[in-house]
């Protein structure tokens, strides 16, 4: 297909990227592979703006894929990083930045009784996974199709994000002995669960969901769902784990536990409690958490984890996440949800919108999408034409029909008009587009 513009600088960027770095990018997703075209490469953000290698500005509905909630270089968050940075950058001891945001994350979500910190998602669903093996001296995970869990390699199994987008099945370089006790069952399905706890009695750890997945795009739990996998695992012996990376401290103030209040033994976070750094976590129950080391024997560490910036900034962001603060996101995700599905509609383009609190994705099929299976079915190439139609408008959507859109605080009635005055023809363009 032949695409609206280019960007020169940005491509100048990439082909360097590209002799130095895999696929010119540092994480898959970033390179454009499944719409194609030259990924942006930015240079500054500033509310709900990133202005990219070439100059040229958009209203992001990315947000760092989630994290930035408050908008770009928020200047409360920016104080707090600046002031944390001038007093040193990491100190390899505890300090009291870490113990203040493990205290706002533990008074936030009732059921995480102690937490650890950690850098990213990926070593919070790892560490988690370890430790609920640790616990019940059990081996089998269960995960669902289209849930993304991080990089790790046990989970790397009919994983959506980046994988969904490239349909890999799976990846190399993961053994059959490191997949061998994944179980994977299609989301939504809570017979397949059961059936599963009983072809295998006594050997499964926990189950690991996304609390409201968003990485095969939004398909949230059906009603139960969530409710029965806690039951099921507390019938068994086995764990619930609610990996809450993505709808951590975004979905609400208390993430999608705030919303269906299923009480998991274990949860992950990330994304929005780093305020745009490295920081993520893993936390529970204080039984569970306490077979960690130093106190237990379950094994896990890391040298910046906690680090004084990143929990800086962390902290920062999520004290101004009052209730507020996610009235204003919910409002204008609604605002712009219905902006999509009426240019959608009136172009008479087949979609279904999917929600999860202010988290949304317009899915090209006009069906119900509730595992991985439907989202596979959607017309993807709409979605190409539709993302490069508003992408030369100014508007940066995900670059892949399998993800979330997030917005921000700082989307205001003026980021909102853009995206209004984009929508006409990037509707046009999705009706018009061919396989
Ligand atoms: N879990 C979920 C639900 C995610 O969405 C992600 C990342 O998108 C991760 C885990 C992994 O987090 P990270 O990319 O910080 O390793």
């Amino acid at each position: 297909m032949s695409l609206p513009y280019d960007a020169p600088v940005s491509q100048t960027l990439f082909d360097r990227a590209s002799l130095v770095t895999p696929g010119g990018v540092n994480s898959p997703v970033r390179a454009f592979k499944a719409v194609g075209g030259t990924p942006r490469f930015m240079v500054s953000g500033t509310g709900p703006y990133l202005t990219d290698a070439d100059g040229r500005e958009y209203v992001d509905l990315v947000c760092s894929w989630g994290p930035m909630i408050l908008g770009h270089a928020h200047p409360e968050v920016v104080a707090a990083v600046q002031e944390a940075v001038a007093r040193g950058t990491s100190f390899g001891t505890p300090g009291e930045g870490e113990v203040a945001l493990a205290e706002e994350i533990v008074a936030r979500i009732d059921p995480v009784e102690q937490v650890r910190l950690v850098s990213s998602g990926t070593e919070a669903t790892m560490s988690a996974i370890r430790l609920a093996r640790g616990f019940t001296g059990r081996a089998k995970v269960i995960k669902f199709a289209g849930c993304y869990h991080g990089h790790v390699d046990a989970l790397l199994a009919a994983a959506g994000s980046g994988l969904a987008t490239f349909a890999l099945p799976d990846t190399p370089g993961v053994t059959g002995a490191q997949a061998g006790d994944t179980i994977v069952l299609p989301y939504n399905d809570l017979d397949a669960v059961h059936a599963a706890f009983h072809a295998h009695p006594g050997e499964i750890a926990c189950v690991i969901t996304e609390a409201s997945p968003g990485n095969m795009g939004v398909v949230p739990p059906g009603e139960g769902f969530n409710a029965g996998l806690k039951a099921a695992c507390a019938k068994n012996g086995a764990l619930y784990i609610s990996d809450e990376v993505m709808t951590g401290f975004r979905t609400s103030k208390a993430g999608w536990y705030g919303i269906d209040g299923v009480k998991p033994d274990l949860m992950t976070f990330g994304k929005v409690m780093g305020g745009g750094f490295p920081a993520a976590a893993f936390g529970g129950r204080k039984d569970v958490m306490e077979h960690l080391a130093p106190v237990g024997p379950v094994y896990q560490a890391g040298t910046l984890s906690g680090n004084p910036v990143a929990t800086a900034a962390g902290l920062a962001q999520l004290r101004l996440l009052d209730d507020a603060a996610y009235e204003k996101v919910d409002a204008v995700s609604a605002e712009i949800q219905g902006l999509m599905t009426g240019a959608l509609t009136k172009e008479g383009v087949a979609h279904r919108l999917q929600t999860a609190s202010n988290m949304f994705s317009v899915f090209f099929t006009p069906d119900e999408v509730r595992n991985y299976d439907d989202a596979r079915k959607q017309e993807s190439f709409r979605f190409t034409a539709f993302f490069h139609s508003m992408l030369s408008q100014g508007v940066y959507l995900p670059p892949s029909a399998f993800e979330s859109y997030f917005v921000s605080t700082a989307h205001d009635a003026q980021a909102v008009e853009r995206i209004a005055a984009a929508l006409p023809a990037a509707a046009r363009a999705a009706a018009e587009a061919t396989a």
